[in-house]
This record gives structure tokens, sequence and C-alpha cells, in this order.
């Protein structure tokens, strides 16, 4: 053990993903002695922080979601501008390489803020000793200390759920998001279970590589949270690009046949069916990952789903222990999980501060890209709202013309009342960067007029979110207007 001063804290952080990293950093910068614990392991042994998002989420996953669409657009769409580029020729091993190197930058980043910072970053496994207390052993499981803290913050993440009694993985035929991140080679014939976000942003990584793809989801409807204008403008968009989304699809079996595949049974419409694939994902969410914690000795209640229990302030069941990011259920998404380490840390120095939870964007990172912010118009509805909607189409956008990349539409849903903005829906090329033009206009209380009084640069894709502005009033210039519509 060492010297007991030294191993006493003002913030402990059991957790270095996006909830935790951040939160060490900021409780640092506020002058708080900080340590931060964090026991991920890569595949090749090396530890890191960043939590799943820098080494087997957003980054990694975005970083073939790149390749993959530029050797699909390099095939598809280079000869329309002229471009003629011959047989292009793939090289999936570099390609892993460069996602790799592209995550270990990120992840390595953090440890450099850690040190910029001073917060001290240690890797091992932490667990929950009560109000102040916290247990470390190293990775190796040769070292194990005590930690003391006034305040500690539990932001251990989540885990892949998996599908035991119908596909249980095996780490070769069915697999993981992190497993179909790491394929080497592009299965001929790839099957997802979940066509929810990780069901079709790696579906159609595989599937622009030349795996035939097909995504087999329970739900009747296309990503219930999105408009329906927008979300079957999404889903006839990803169907031309050759991703076989079988909605009202019912798993019944999955079988693995060796070297043959993996056969899956499924029914659709009252008939049985049956397909083979090479690899198969399962994707049908995620669940909160508490292993080792200790949170039952310590105090700390988990409610029925495993989620940990927190108040608005993150506090939990014990006394001086909070937590945040995905572990506490909520969406889970990376940047509200950052929101939340920064804003905790400026709340436990006294800082007033809050996460608006009516203003987090979700992104879709396909092509085209699905974003939205706030209520669908089907969503306003039934929280008793009178809805006003506009919508303009990329087809009029001439940036969007001049890429190539004509394809989609933006929705802004108003209060009729009060002209509020209550949220904006979009599918178009890059939607994921004019997401914070929608965020903005969430967390300011904007109005349709407050946007359709901006005046975005010509030609810009953001001219389609000012067009969409105007056509809730009946004034757009370049679409057709879509007139107000009463409550139904
Ligand atoms: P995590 O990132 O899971 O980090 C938790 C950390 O705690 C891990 O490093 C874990 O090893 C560590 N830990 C757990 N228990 C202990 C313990 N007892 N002791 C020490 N350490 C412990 N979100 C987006 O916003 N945008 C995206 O584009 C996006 N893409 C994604 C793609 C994929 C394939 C996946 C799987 C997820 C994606 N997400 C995305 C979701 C995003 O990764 C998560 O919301 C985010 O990582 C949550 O951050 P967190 O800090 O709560 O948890
Ligand atoms: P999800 O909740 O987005 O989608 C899971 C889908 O699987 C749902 O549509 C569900 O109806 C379906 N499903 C569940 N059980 C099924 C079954 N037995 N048969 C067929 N379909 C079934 O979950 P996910 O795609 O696994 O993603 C997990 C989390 O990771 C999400 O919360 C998401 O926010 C986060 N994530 C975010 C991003 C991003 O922000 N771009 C990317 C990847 C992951």
């Amino acid at each position: 053990m060492s010297e007991e001063k030294e191993n006493k804290y003002d913030v402990i952080v059991i957790g270095g993903g996006p909830g935790g990293y951040p939160a060490a950093i900021r409780s640092a910068q506020l002058g708080r002695k900080t340590l931060c614990i964090d026991q991920w392991v890569n595949r090749d042994g090396s530890a890191s922080f960043g939590g799943t998002c820098l080494n087997a989420g957003c980054i990694p996953s975005k970083a073939l979601l790149e390749s993959s669409e530029l050797y699909h657009r390099a095939q598809q769409e280079f000869s329309v501008h002229g471009i003629d580029l011959g047989k292009v020729r793939l090289d999936v091993k570099k390609m892993q390489l460069r996602k790799q190197a592209v995550s270990k930058v990120n992840a390595d980043g953090v440890k450099l803020l850690f040190q910029a910072n001073k917060v001290v970053g240690i890797h091992g496994h932490g667990w929950l000793l009560g109000e102040n207390k916290v247990g470390y052993r190293s990775l190796d499981g040769k070292q194990e200390e005590i930690y003391e803290a006034k305040h500690i913050i539990v932001a251990t993440g989540s885990a892949p759920m998996e599908l035991k009694d119908l596909a249980p993985f095996d780490g070769d035929c069915i697999v993981d998001s992190w497993g179909a991140l790491d394929f080497e080679t592009v299965p001929q014939r790839l099957g997802i279970i979940g066509a929810g976000v990780i069901g079709v942003e790696l579906g159609s990584v595989w599937s622009r590589l030349g795996a035939k793809t097909v995504i087999f989801e329970a739900l009747k409807e296309f990503l219930p949270a999105v408009d329906r204008q927008i979300a079957n403008e999404a889903f006839r968009a990803l169907g031309r690009q050759g991703l076989d989304i079988r909605l009202g699809c019912a798993v019944c079996s999955v079988v693995v046949n060796g070297k043959k595949g993996v056969t899956v049974e499924f029914e659709r419409d009252g008939k049985r069916a049956s397909e083979v694939f090479d690899k198969l994902i399962v994707a049908v969410g995620r669940r909160p990952y508490t292993e080792g914690l200790n949170c039952g000795a310590a105090g700390v209640e988990l409610d029925k789903n495993g989620f940990v229990r927190i108040d608005e302030h993150y506090r939990t069941s014990t006394p001086n222990i909070y937590a945040v990011g995905d572990v506490t259920g909520r969406a889970m998404l990376a940047h509200k999980a950052i929101e939340e380490g920064v804003t905790l840390a400026e709340q436990l120095a006294g800082q007033k501060n809050e996460v608006n939870y009516r203003a987090v964007p979700s992104v879709i990172y396909t092509a085209p890209e699905i974003a939205w912010v706030g209520l669908s118009e089907q969503q306003a509805r039934i929280d008793g709202y009178e809805v006003k909607v506009g919508s303009s189409s990329f087809l009029a956008n001439g940036r969007a013309r001049a890429m190539e990349q004509a394809i989609g539409a933006i929705k802004v849903i108003s209060d009729a009342k009060s002209d509020r903005v209550l949220g904006i829906h979009m599918v178009g090329p890059y939607v994921s960067e004019l997401a914070a033009e929608a965020v903005l206009a969430i967390e300011f209380a904007a109005t349709t007029a407050d946007i359709q009084l901006t005046m975005p640069a010509h030609p810009t894709l953001s001219e389609a979110l000012h067009e969409a502005a105007l056509a809730v009033d009946g004034h757009a210039i370049h679409s057709a207007n879509r007139p107000a519509r009463k409550s139904a």
C-alpha cells in the first residue's frame, strides 16, 4: 500500500470514456485533485482511455464509414464527375489499419489531456467501497490499493446486449458491434439483427464494401424516434443502396453450421423462411455495465433494467457517489455523456449548470446522414401541441446538386400557437453538421421566424434548413410550400 496521504483525492472517476474523462479533466481544471481509473484493454492487449467511443464505437465506426463511402463513391459516382479511376481495388487490411490508427491517436490524446490538466490516470479495475472509498486492482492483478475521495463518479458505460438463447456471441460467426468493426475480409452474405443505429451504420459499411446485407428488425416502423416523413425517406434511400431492411421480422432460430455459415430462420407476415449468412451481427441495443463495481454492497441502487439510479444532480442513493453517461440510461450518446460529466464536475465545484435534455442531437452516419433534435411531428402531436410544419428537399439545393448528393429533406416542426421550434429532423448530405444549427435553435428557444430571418451563405446545405423554416409559413422560395396544418 502507498502512503495514505497519496491515496486521498477530491474526485475519483471510475471509467475513462466520454462520461468519465471529461468529468476528470473539468474537475482538475477547477482545482480538484483528481484520479481516473479505467480498465479498457484493446484486442492487441494495449490499455487505453476513451472507453467504447474511442476504442470500439463512435470513432472506429466513423473511420470505416468514411473509408467505405469513399470506396462506394469512387465506384458509383466519380465517373459522373468525369473522373475515370479504372477498376477500383479494395484493401480491407489497410482500411482496418487506418481505422486502428485513427482510434489510437484519439485515445492517446486523452492521456495527453490528463497530463496537461494534471489528472492522475491509471489503468485497472475500480470498485465502490461505500461513501468515500474506492478499491483498485491493476490490470495484471498484481497491485491493489484503496483510494479515498470527497466525491466519486461512476462512468462505467455500457456493453452490447446479447440474445443468449437465440444467437449467443461466438466471436466468429455471431458477433457484436466490436467484432463487426474488426472483420478482416468482406463477408459475402451479412445478416444483422436490429435496424437501429448500429445496424444501419455497420450494415452500410459492409454493404458498401460488397456484402449482400439483410437487416432483420422486429418493429414495423423504421427508426421510431425519427419523424415519419424523414425516416421513410431515409428507408428508401438506404434501400436503393442495397440495404435489405426487413421490418416486422421476427428471428425465430439461429444455427451455426461451422464453415458453411449461419442459418437464420425468421417469420414475416405469418410466413416462415430461412437464409444463410457468413456473419451475423447482433445489434439489439446496449445494457448498463456495472460488473464488479460492488454497487449493492456500497448501497448504490440500480433500476429494474440495471441502470444506476440517479437524481437530477447525478446523485446516486449513496452520499458522495454520482453517476453519468451510458450507465445511467437515457440516450446512449457520447456527446450526452460528455456534457453530463462536465456539468457534474462543475456542480460539484459549486457552479450552477445543467444539461438541456431537450436539445440533445442524434445522428446516424449513413449516406445520406440522418439527424434530429427535438420532437418529431408525431411526438409533438402526442404531447398535445398544435403543430405547424414545413419541409425542404435537397433536390432544390444548389450545393447538394453540385456535390452530386441531392437527396433527402429537412423538416421543421413548430408550435402553431407560439411559433417556437419544437424539432428539426433531417436526412441528407452532412446533416450531422446542420444539426448544430438545429441545436442552437432549440437551446435558444428560437421561433420559426427567427430562423426565417437568418441569412445562410449561398450555395450551402444550410439553405435547406432556412427554406424548411420558410416553408412552415408558406414562404419558401425554392421548394414547394406545404401549407400549415392544424393539429389532427
Ligand atoms: P463508455 O464509453 O462505455 O466508457 C466506460 C469506460 O469505463 C470503459 O473504458 C470501461 O472499460 C470502463 N469501466 C467499466 N467498469 C469499470 C470499472 N469497474 N473500473 C474501471 N473502469 C471501468 N455515440 C455517439 O454519440 N456518436 C456515435 O457516432 C456513436 N457511435 C457508436 C458506435 C458504436 C459501434 C457503439 C457501440 C457506440 C456508439 N456510440 C456513439 C455510443 C457511445 O460510444 C457511448 O454513448 C459512449 O461511449 C458512452 O460513454 P460512457 O463514458 O458512458 O461509457
Ligand atoms: P438501438 O436501440 O438503436 O437499436 C436496436 C434495434 O434492434 C431496435 O430497432 C430494436 O427494435 C431492434 N431489436 C431488438 N431486439 C430485436 C430482435 N430480437 N429482433 C429484431 N430486432 C430487434 O440499439 P443499437 O443499434 O444496438 O445501438 C446501441 C446504442 O448505441 C444506441 O443507444 C445508440 O444511441 C448508440 N449508438 C449511437 C450511434 C450514433 O450516435 N451514431 C452509433 C452507434 C450506436
